[in-house]
């Protein structure tokens, strides 16, 4: 798609890394999220339009995956990732055009802790439970990079980032998710001013999203990191229709430099 000039952002070629944050600097640093695309109807391929505008723009884009979403009476294993051999081939297809510029990260199991669609699944359940959420997702990982669809990232694939579904986290998560190799953490910065993470993080590395539009606006000084985050989600204001694509790319276009960057930097 051939872009009006004024909605081309302004993006640098050398993107310079801050030694210790690993976040580019010299610009304004961008960082996109994509959450729950998923084999669910009304999830899925269907409402992510924004991509396309993205990618032409060669902006990054961090796709958080539940592994086996259901909502209410629905059957549990309706929508595995690992079984759906169609959208494991969109998924491949789809992270094939974008090279780079995408990344695929977890983002739960179930994306439930119960029948009335409390999303959290690594907040609410008990570290028994929990592990046993993780020794899934483990198995089901194993299967999709078989398929050739990279979760593992960086020169030795050993990196692995985890956003939690409803951005709630307890502290046996956290230390399980260190147990099963997870080395980066998504999370919520408004949760973490309000205070709802009093938590020992170890040696994970956090990264802090701060915006959500239209529900959580840009941050008003233009010059703070942006880390937005849109949903797989057709019912959601949030979504990541071709609107609220543009809507990012006229606040970036705000920008004298941006500096597009993912959850893991390498
Ligand atoms: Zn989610």
């Amino acid at each position: 798609m051939e872009l009006p000039e004024k909605l081309r952002v302004n993006l640098k070629d050398e993107i310079l890394f801050g030694e210790t944050t690993g976040i580019p600097t010299g610009g304004r640093p961008i960082q996109i999220g994509l959450d729950d695309l998923s084999p669910r109807p009304t999830q899925g391929f269907e409402c992510i339009d924004g991509l396309d505008l993205f990618r032409a723009n060669k902006l990054m884009v961090d796709v958080f995956v539940p592994f086996s979403i259901y909502r209410g009476n629905e059957p549990k294993t309706s929508y595995g990732v690992a079984k759906n051999t169609d959208f494991l081939q969109k998924l491949k297809i789809c992270q094939r055009i974008s090279g780079s510029t995408l990344k695929y990260h977890v983002h739960g199991y179930h994306h439930s802790a119960s029948r009335n669609n409390a999303n959290h699944e690594f907040f609410e359940c008990t570290p028994s439970t929990i592990k046993l959420t993780l020794q899934a997702l483990k198995t089901d990982i194993e299967k999709v990079e078989r398929e050739g669809i990279d979760f593992h990232h960086g020169p030795d694939k050993d990196k692995l980032c985890f956003r939690p579904p409803g951005w709630k986290i307890n502290q046996a998560a956290v230390d399980l998710l260190q147990e099963f190799d997870y080395t980066h953490l998504s999370l919520l910065e408004r949760y973490k001013d309000e205070g709802e993470y009093d938590l020992d993080f170890g040696d994970l590395t956090l990264h802090w999203c701060n915006a959500a539009p239209p529900d959580v606006e840009f941050p008003k000084d233009k010059t703070t990191p942006l880390s937005v985050t849109y949903h797989a989600a057709t019912w959601l204001n949030n979504n990541l229709d071709l609107n609220n694509a543009l809507g990012l790319l006229t606040e970036a276009s705000n920008s004298e430099i941006l500096l597009p960057f993912s959850v893991i930097n390498l």
